[in-house]
């Protein structure tokens, strides 16, 4: 069958039941185009084409026997390289853990090859998932496959690029402030990122712990929502996952969108016009005319804290990030520098194994929780943040989904906002409120600029509510596409 590699995961799957098209057949579709294009784009820093068609070939094993795992049985997928594999190495993209082999899986890995899903390999993030273009890789920028001079996006730029480029037919990113959204809209692709809680983060790197979040990218709501329902859930290892039952968000993909009310935070869009570019917010106004006709309402909302959550977030995300990094030591993990004594090792460990974005974080962090500006800065920033998150309580006493830009503008050239740390933190600004509240949101590929670079929206819903993200997505999508 031809160009399977261009189909979404969902076709595939049905292709792969159906009989017409065996696991193995769709895995060395996409293993040639990685062979074909990785070189060129650097979405992956592992490959595991031996293990992936052993994989297939026990799918296809489990088809003929009618044993299938899952709705998702046999169908080849990346993993961001945050996420532990006992299948090869897992590197953060960062010279710190280069050869760093798991002896675990994590648990959203554990989950989905039960599930009988094939691993093509693991993909390049910013180094340690801090920043957003895949620039503080240690293995190499990846590269938009859209436009080769420009960034991927980022931190789960590896993974976008991935699906975009037709080398896996979904992957897994983390978000803590963006990181599934922002290359997913710089990519053309669909990213979700998922309410705390909702998916297990045991066995994930962590970044910073009170925001990190794992989620499927791909190339429509209705494959995220397929790998969802396979990921999410209670997990012991991750007392953040509450035990209510996971709902089969593909099954409500089709329920009307009539009644439901989805706001636009035009003032909070407002402080940041003049960054915005005039190709993103036509864009916009597309998508608000796509949901009238889909049957929603939309309506001005309010999210008076909204433009003070990157500042906040980058005050907490520090905090956490200082502490979690502390492990990387070289005893306890990292790898360990010869040193005259054990703090000259560390400092050497540390020295050589971190880069310039993770240091920089590291310092920020250690300083605003140091003895006297803990009070100035973490505190008033947990405030700023509580702050943001009752900005939403009262939005959904009033509507159901919020639109908004992914980011300012669509993918930026590579080198470019590498040099300004602040330019580049302002990325995340329309994607910070919902991280630093804990609900979902999702980006959706919602057109192109004139020179043909993909631009997303985001829509954002309530914790827990995915399903209701996904079918406004998926409706979107269905539309677009008839
Ligand atoms: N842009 C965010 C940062 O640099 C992305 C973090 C993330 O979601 N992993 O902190």
């Amino acid at each position: 069958m031809d160009n399977l590699h261009r189909k979404p995961l969902a076709q595939l799957a049905h292709l792969f039941r159906a009989g017409e098209v065996s696991s193995r057949e769709i895995t060395d579709a996409f293993i040639a185009q990685i062979e074909l294009q990785d070189k060129k784009i650097n979405a992956f820093v592992t490959t595991t084409f031996d293990e992936a068609r052993e994989m297939a070939d026990a799918a296809d094993a489990r088809r003929k026997n009618d044993t299938l795992a899952s709705s998702i049985d046999g169908m080849p997928i990346a993993l961001k390289d945050v996420i532990c594999t006992r299948e090869c190495k897992t590197t953060a993209s960062s010279n710190m853990l280069k050869h760093f082999q798991s002896p675990y899986d994590a648990t959203v890995w554990s989950k989905l090859k039960k599930a009988g899903a094939v691993l093509l390999g693991k993909t390049n993030t910013d180094e340690f998932t801090m920043g957003s273009s895949t620039q503080t890789s240690a293995f190499g920028t990846t590269k938009n496959p859209h436009d080769l001079k420009r960034v991927a996006g980022g931190s789960s730029g590896g993974s976008a690029a991935a699906v975009a480029a037709g080398m896996c037919a979904g992957a897994l990113g983390t978000d803590t402030n963006g990181s599934i959204r922002h290359p997913a809209h710089f990519c053309g692709v669909t990213g979700l990122k998922v309410s705390y809680g909702r998916v297990s983060r045991w066995g994930v790197m962590p970044m910073a712990s009170s925001l990190d979040t794992i989620g499927p990218l791909a190339q429509t709501a209705e494959d995220c929502a397929l790998l969802l329902e396979q990921m999410a859930g209670a997990d012991p290892k991750d007392s953040t996952t509450p035990p209510e039952n996971v709902p089969t968000y593909s099954e409500k993909l089709e329920q009307s969108l009539g009644n439901l009310k989805v706001g636009v935070p035009r003032k909070f869009l407002d402080t940041f016009a003049e960054k915005i570019d005039p190709e993103v917010s036509r864009i916009l106004e597309s998508a608000e005319a796509q949901l009238r006709s889909l049957g929603a309402k939309i309506v001005d909302i309010d999210l008076p804290h909204a433009q003070y959550a990157v500042p906040a977030y980058y005050i907490i995300a520090p905090g956490e990030i200082s502490a979690n990094m502390a492990r990387y030591d070289g005893l306890r993990f990292g790898e360990g520098k010869k040193g005259k004594d054990l703090q000259d090792m560390y400092h050497k460990t540390r020295h050589d194994g971190f880069g310039d974005e993770v240091k920089r974080r590291i310092l920020i962090g250690t300083y605003v929780l140091s003895a006297g500006y803990s009070d100035q800065f973490y505190r008033q920033a947990q405030k700023v943040r509580t702050l943001i998150r009752q900005d939403f309580d009262s939005a959904w006493e009033d509507v159901d989904a919020i639109l908004s830009p992914v980011s300012p503008t669509p993918a930026f050239k590579i080198g470019e906002n590498l040099e300004d740390p602040v330019k580049m933190y302002l990325e995340d600004f329309f994607l910070s409120p919902s991280s630093l509240a804990g609900i979902c949101g999702i980006s959706v590929p919602s057109g192109k600029s004139k020179t043909g670079l993909p631009i997303g929206m985001q829509i954002v819903g309530p914790a827990f509510e995915e399903a209701r993200i996904l079918r406004i997505a998926h409706q979107m999508q269905q539309q677009s596409s008839s």
